[in-house]
Protein backbone atom coordinates (compact mmCIF):
# COMPACT_ATOMS: atom_id res chain seq x y z
CA UNK A 1 0.00 0.00 0.00
CA UNK A 2 1.37 3.61 -0.64
CA UNK A 3 3.83 4.73 2.08
CA UNK A 4 3.44 8.45 1.44
CA UNK A 5 0.46 10.22 3.38
CA UNK A 6 -2.52 11.95 2.30
CA UNK A 7 -1.96 15.63 3.21
CA UNK A 8 -4.30 18.22 3.30
CA UNK A 9 -4.05 21.29 0.76
CA UNK A 10 -6.53 23.62 -0.77
CA UNK A 11 -7.31 24.00 -4.11
CA UNK A 12 -9.95 25.60 -6.58
CA UNK A 13 -10.99 22.29 -7.99
CA UNK A 14 -11.17 20.76 -4.63
CA UNK A 15 -13.65 23.39 -3.21
CA UNK A 16 -15.47 22.80 -6.53
CA UNK A 17 -15.79 19.51 -6.22
CA UNK A 18 -16.88 20.12 -2.50
CA UNK A 19 -19.72 22.28 -3.37
CA UNK A 20 -20.91 19.89 -6.14
CA UNK A 21 -21.22 16.51 -4.04
CA UNK A 22 -19.76 15.93 -0.93
CA UNK A 23 -19.92 11.81 -1.86
CA UNK A 24 -17.86 12.91 -4.90
CA UNK A 25 -15.30 14.39 -2.77
CA UNK A 26 -14.99 11.98 -0.14
CA UNK A 27 -14.17 9.45 -2.89
CA UNK A 28 -11.59 11.93 -5.52
CA UNK A 29 -9.49 12.67 -2.06
CA UNK A 30 -9.82 9.93 0.39
CA UNK A 31 -11.42 6.67 -1.44
CA UNK A 32 -9.49 6.55 -4.41
CA UNK A 33 -5.83 7.14 -2.17
CA UNK A 34 -3.35 4.23 -2.92
CA UNK A 35 -5.59 2.85 -5.38
CA UNK A 36 -2.65 2.83 -8.16
CA UNK A 37 -1.04 0.37 -5.51
CA UNK A 38 -0.88 -3.66 -7.05
CA UNK A 39 -1.98 -4.68 -3.92
CA UNK A 40 -5.01 -2.14 -3.35
CA UNK A 41 -8.41 -4.33 -3.10
CA UNK A 42 -9.62 -4.54 -6.54
CA UNK A 43 -13.07 -1.92 -5.73
CA UNK A 44 -10.19 0.29 -4.17
CA UNK A 45 -8.16 -0.23 -7.81
CA UNK A 46 -11.42 1.07 -9.15
CA UNK A 47 -11.98 3.98 -7.63
CA UNK A 48 -8.32 5.10 -8.80
CA UNK A 49 -9.60 4.35 -12.41
CA UNK A 50 -12.47 6.03 -12.11
CA UNK A 51 -11.10 9.23 -10.55
CA UNK A 52 -9.31 9.72 -13.91
CA UNK A 53 -11.73 9.35 -16.54
CA UNK A 54 -12.06 12.85 -18.35
CA UNK A 55 -14.87 13.86 -20.26
CA UNK A 56 -14.39 15.22 -23.63
CA UNK A 57 -14.72 18.87 -23.09
CA UNK A 58 -12.01 18.06 -20.31
CA UNK A 59 -9.73 16.14 -22.54
CA UNK A 60 -10.22 18.38 -25.21
CA UNK A 61 -8.61 21.46 -22.87
CA UNK A 62 -6.10 19.34 -21.77
CA UNK A 63 -5.26 18.03 -25.21
CA UNK A 64 -4.73 21.81 -26.01
CA UNK A 65 -2.65 22.81 -22.86
CA UNK A 66 -0.63 20.07 -23.54
CA UNK A 67 0.00 21.68 -27.65
CA UNK A 68 0.25 24.93 -26.01
CA UNK A 69 2.58 24.01 -23.70
CA UNK A 70 4.95 22.33 -26.06
CA UNK A 71 4.67 25.55 -28.54
CA UNK A 72 5.15 28.04 -25.61
CA UNK A 73 8.33 26.22 -24.44
CA UNK A 74 9.81 25.82 -28.16
CA UNK A 75 8.58 29.54 -29.20
CA UNK A 76 11.39 30.75 -26.52
CA UNK A 77 13.84 29.12 -27.72
CA UNK A 78 13.56 28.73 -31.76
CA UNK A 79 11.45 29.36 -34.99
CA UNK A 80 7.79 28.86 -34.26
CA UNK A 81 6.75 25.91 -35.23
CA UNK A 82 4.80 26.07 -38.28
CA UNK A 83 1.30 25.53 -37.99
CA UNK A 84 0.45 22.35 -40.01
CA UNK A 85 2.93 20.34 -37.97
CA UNK A 86 1.22 21.54 -34.68
CA UNK A 87 -1.78 20.74 -36.03
CA UNK A 88 -0.50 17.48 -37.49
CA UNK A 89 0.94 16.46 -33.43
CA UNK A 90 -2.34 17.13 -32.19
CA UNK A 91 -4.47 14.88 -34.03
CA UNK A 92 -1.86 12.19 -33.88
CA UNK A 93 -1.90 12.80 -29.80
CA UNK A 94 -5.72 12.58 -30.30
CA UNK A 95 -5.79 9.48 -32.16
CA UNK A 96 -3.63 8.00 -29.63
CA UNK A 97 -5.56 8.91 -26.76
CA UNK A 98 -9.10 7.71 -28.34
CA UNK A 99 -7.17 4.03 -28.87
CA UNK A 100 -6.30 3.35 -25.34
CA UNK A 101 -9.67 4.75 -24.06
CA UNK A 102 -11.57 2.46 -26.34
CA UNK A 103 -9.50 -0.38 -25.85
CA UNK A 104 -9.79 0.16 -22.29
CA UNK A 105 -5.62 0.12 -21.98
CA UNK A 106 -5.65 3.28 -20.42
CA UNK A 107 -6.58 0.79 -16.88
CA UNK A 108 -2.89 0.01 -16.93
CA UNK A 109 -1.66 3.90 -15.86
CA UNK A 110 -5.12 5.35 -15.43
CA UNK A 111 -3.31 8.66 -14.28
CA UNK A 112 -1.25 8.72 -17.59
CA UNK A 113 -3.22 7.70 -20.56
CA UNK A 114 -6.17 9.01 -21.07
CA UNK A 115 -9.65 7.07 -20.60
CA UNK A 116 -13.00 8.58 -21.44
CA UNK A 117 -16.09 8.30 -19.20
CA UNK A 118 -18.35 7.47 -22.23
CA UNK A 119 -16.17 4.12 -23.55
CA UNK A 120 -16.13 3.66 -19.70
CA UNK A 121 -19.69 3.72 -19.06
CA UNK A 122 -20.57 2.33 -22.36
CA UNK A 123 -22.10 5.38 -23.48
CA UNK A 124 -22.99 5.80 -27.32
CA UNK A 125 -20.25 8.00 -28.58
CA UNK A 126 -19.25 7.76 -32.31
CA UNK A 127 -16.55 8.95 -34.44
CA UNK A 128 -18.39 12.07 -35.48
CA UNK A 129 -18.22 12.86 -31.93
CA UNK A 130 -14.35 12.30 -31.64
CA UNK A 131 -14.27 14.57 -35.18
CA UNK A 132 -16.16 17.35 -33.57
CA UNK A 133 -13.16 17.19 -30.58
CA UNK A 134 -10.79 17.35 -33.21
CA UNK A 135 -12.26 20.29 -34.79
CA UNK A 136 -12.65 21.75 -31.48
CA UNK A 137 -8.86 21.19 -30.30
CA UNK A 138 -7.48 22.63 -33.65
CA UNK A 139 -9.39 25.60 -34.02
CA UNK A 140 -8.13 26.43 -30.41
CA UNK A 141 -4.57 25.63 -32.08
CA UNK A 142 -5.34 27.61 -35.20
CA UNK A 143 -6.36 30.72 -32.69
CA UNK A 144 -3.47 30.68 -30.59
CA UNK A 145 -1.63 31.39 -33.74
CA UNK A 146 -2.73 34.89 -34.29
CA UNK A 147 -2.90 35.58 -30.84
CA UNK A 148 -1.18 38.86 -29.86
CA UNK A 149 -0.27 37.56 -26.56
CA UNK A 150 1.44 34.11 -28.13
CA UNK A 151 2.82 36.28 -30.74
CA UNK A 152 4.50 37.94 -28.46
CA UNK A 153 6.55 34.86 -27.18
CA UNK A 154 8.49 33.80 -30.47
CA UNK A 155 12.04 34.99 -30.55
CA UNK A 156 11.19 37.96 -27.90
CA UNK A 157 14.52 37.97 -26.60
CA UNK A 158 13.23 41.13 -24.08
CA UNK A 159 10.87 38.59 -22.45
CA UNK A 160 11.82 35.79 -20.04
CA UNK A 161 9.53 32.25 -19.71
CA UNK A 162 9.88 31.99 -15.86
CA UNK A 163 7.79 29.16 -16.18
CA UNK A 164 4.85 27.15 -17.92
CA UNK A 165 2.95 24.83 -15.44
CA UNK A 166 4.49 25.04 -12.40
CA UNK A 167 2.67 22.22 -10.53
CA UNK A 168 3.48 24.20 -7.53
CA UNK A 169 1.86 25.43 -4.39
CA UNK A 170 2.09 28.47 -2.25
CA UNK A 171 2.19 28.48 1.95
CA UNK A 172 -0.70 31.09 3.53
CA UNK A 173 -1.09 30.64 6.95
CA UNK A 174 0.16 27.22 7.05
CA UNK A 175 -2.25 25.94 4.66
CA UNK A 176 -0.93 24.33 1.55
CA UNK A 177 -2.34 26.27 -1.49
CA UNK A 178 -2.17 24.80 -4.90
CA UNK A 179 -1.85 27.18 -8.18
CA UNK A 180 -1.16 26.33 -11.74
CA UNK A 181 -0.66 29.06 -13.61
CA UNK A 182 -0.46 28.35 -17.95
CA UNK A 183 2.49 30.38 -18.50
CA UNK A 184 4.77 33.26 -16.42
CA UNK A 185 6.71 35.95 -18.10
CA UNK A 186 9.07 38.93 -16.99
CA UNK A 187 9.70 41.42 -19.44
CA UNK A 188 12.50 43.15 -16.97
CA UNK A 189 9.60 45.50 -15.44
CA UNK A 190 6.47 43.56 -15.22
CA UNK A 191 5.15 40.24 -14.58
CA UNK A 192 2.63 38.64 -16.57
CA UNK A 193 0.30 35.58 -15.88
CA UNK A 194 -1.42 33.64 -18.41
CA UNK A 195 -4.55 31.25 -17.84
CA UNK A 196 -5.52 29.87 -21.14
CA UNK A 197 -9.07 28.59 -21.82
CA UNK A 198 -10.72 26.37 -24.58
CA UNK A 199 -14.37 26.31 -23.66
CA UNK A 200 -17.11 28.44 -22.70
CA UNK A 201 -16.42 31.57 -20.88
CA UNK A 202 -16.49 31.41 -16.66
CA UNK A 203 -18.62 33.98 -15.03
CA UNK A 204 -16.45 37.10 -13.84
CA UNK A 205 -16.23 36.57 -10.34
CA UNK A 206 -15.19 33.05 -10.96
CA UNK A 207 -12.46 34.17 -12.89
CA UNK A 208 -11.24 36.68 -10.72
CA UNK A 209 -10.90 34.34 -8.21
CA UNK A 210 -8.80 32.10 -10.10
CA UNK A 211 -6.42 34.57 -11.52
CA UNK A 212 -6.21 36.53 -7.80
CA UNK A 213 -4.89 33.48 -6.56
CA UNK A 214 -2.24 33.05 -9.28
CA UNK A 215 -1.41 36.41 -8.31
CA UNK A 216 -0.98 35.88 -4.81
CA UNK A 217 1.36 32.63 -5.95
CA UNK A 218 3.48 34.41 -8.10
CA UNK A 219 4.23 37.72 -6.17
CA UNK A 220 5.50 35.15 -3.41
CA UNK A 221 7.35 33.12 -5.56
CA UNK A 222 9.11 35.70 -7.51
CA UNK A 223 8.65 38.29 -4.76
CA UNK A 224 6.73 40.39 -7.33
CA UNK A 225 4.64 43.23 -5.94
CA UNK A 226 0.69 42.97 -7.25
CA UNK A 227 0.63 46.09 -8.98
CA UNK A 228 3.72 44.74 -11.32
CA UNK A 229 1.70 41.82 -11.70
CA UNK A 230 -1.11 41.66 -14.93
CA UNK A 231 -3.04 38.44 -14.92
CA UNK A 232 -4.58 37.25 -18.93
CA UNK A 233 -7.41 35.11 -19.52
CA UNK A 234 -6.76 33.55 -22.72
CA UNK A 235 -9.80 32.16 -24.30
CA UNK A 236 -8.62 30.18 -27.75
CA UNK A 237 -12.22 28.78 -28.01
CA UNK A 238 -13.90 31.92 -28.51
CA UNK A 239 -10.50 34.27 -29.29
CA UNK A 240 -11.00 36.52 -26.35
CA UNK A 241 -8.51 37.72 -24.36
CA UNK A 242 -9.00 39.62 -20.91
CA UNK A 243 -6.21 41.43 -18.64
CA UNK A 244 -6.48 42.78 -14.97
CA UNK A 245 -4.80 43.89 -12.27
CA UNK A 246 -5.33 42.90 -8.49
CA UNK A 247 -4.85 45.13 -5.19
CA UNK A 248 -3.91 44.07 -2.00
CA UNK A 249 -7.48 44.47 -0.82
CA UNK A 250 -8.33 42.24 -3.27
CA UNK A 251 -5.85 39.44 -2.54
CA UNK A 252 -6.71 39.34 0.88
CA UNK A 253 -10.45 38.83 -0.04
CA UNK A 254 -9.30 36.06 -1.77
CA UNK A 255 -7.55 35.13 1.23
CA UNK A 256 -10.11 35.45 2.87
CA UNK A 257 -12.15 33.13 1.11
CA UNK A 258 -9.99 30.25 0.90
CA UNK A 259 -9.73 30.03 5.05
CA UNK A 260 -13.21 29.58 4.96
CA UNK A 261 -13.58 27.25 2.26
CA UNK A 262 -10.40 25.27 3.92
CA UNK A 263 -12.00 24.80 7.39
CA UNK A 264 -15.00 24.12 6.17
CA UNK A 265 -13.16 20.94 4.62
CA UNK A 266 -11.69 20.37 7.62
CA UNK A 267 -14.81 20.13 9.94
CA UNK A 268 -16.04 17.16 8.05
CA UNK A 269 -13.09 15.43 9.04
CA UNK A 270 -13.14 12.69 11.78
CA UNK A 271 -9.27 13.35 12.81
CA UNK A 272 -8.49 16.80 10.65
CA UNK A 273 -4.79 16.37 12.06
CA UNK A 274 -4.28 13.25 10.52
CA UNK A 275 -6.37 14.01 7.57
CA UNK A 276 -8.89 10.94 8.05
CA UNK A 277 -12.37 10.84 6.34
CA UNK A 278 -14.93 8.56 6.89
CA UNK A 279 -17.12 7.88 4.11
CA UNK A 280 -20.56 7.79 5.55
CA UNK A 281 -20.01 11.73 6.82
CA UNK A 282 -20.35 12.44 2.91
CA UNK A 283 -24.07 12.23 2.04
CA UNK A 284 -24.95 12.17 -2.16
CA UNK A 285 -25.89 14.86 -3.84
CA UNK A 286 -29.70 15.59 -4.31
CA UNK A 287 -29.16 17.47 -7.09
CA UNK A 288 -29.32 14.20 -9.01
CA UNK A 289 -28.25 16.46 -12.89
CA UNK A 290 -24.85 16.30 -11.03
CA UNK A 291 -24.70 12.57 -11.49
CA UNK A 292 -25.04 12.01 -14.83
CA UNK A 293 -21.71 13.72 -15.21
CA UNK A 294 -20.13 12.36 -12.37
CA UNK A 295 -16.70 10.17 -12.80
CA UNK A 296 -17.98 8.27 -9.75
CA UNK A 297 -21.71 7.18 -10.35
CA UNK A 298 -20.70 3.33 -10.32
CA UNK A 299 -19.11 3.39 -7.23
CA UNK A 300 -22.37 5.49 -5.50
CA UNK A 301 -25.00 3.37 -6.98
CA UNK A 302 -25.91 5.98 -9.32
CA UNK A 303 -25.09 4.80 -12.61
CA UNK A 304 -28.70 4.23 -13.87
CA UNK A 305 -30.08 7.32 -13.13
S1 LIG B 1 -23.08 10.06 -8.94
FE1 LIG B 1 -24.07 11.77 -7.95
S2 LIG B 1 -24.28 11.22 -5.80
FE2 LIG B 1 -22.81 9.80 -6.72
S3 LIG B 1 -20.84 10.71 -6.26
FE3 LIG B 1 -21.45 11.43 -8.28
S4 LIG B 1 -22.52 13.37 -7.97
FE4 LIG B 1 -22.38 12.33 -6.00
Amino acid sequence: MADFKNEFSWSKSRAEKFNKCLRSYYLHYYGSWGGWDWEAKPEHKEIYVMKNLQSIPLWVGSIVHETVEWLTKLAATRDPVPIDQALDRLRKNMDMDWWTSESGNFRDQPNKMVGLMEHYYGEPIDQETFETAVTQSQDCIQNLYQNSVYQQFAGNQNLKILATEPYDSMNMNGLKVWAVPDVVTWDGTNLHLIDWKTGKAMGGDEINFQLSIYTAYCSIKWEVLFEKITASEVNLFLNQVKTRTFTVEDIQETKQAISVSASKMLDMLVDPENNIAREDDFPMTEILNFCGYCNFKRACGREQN
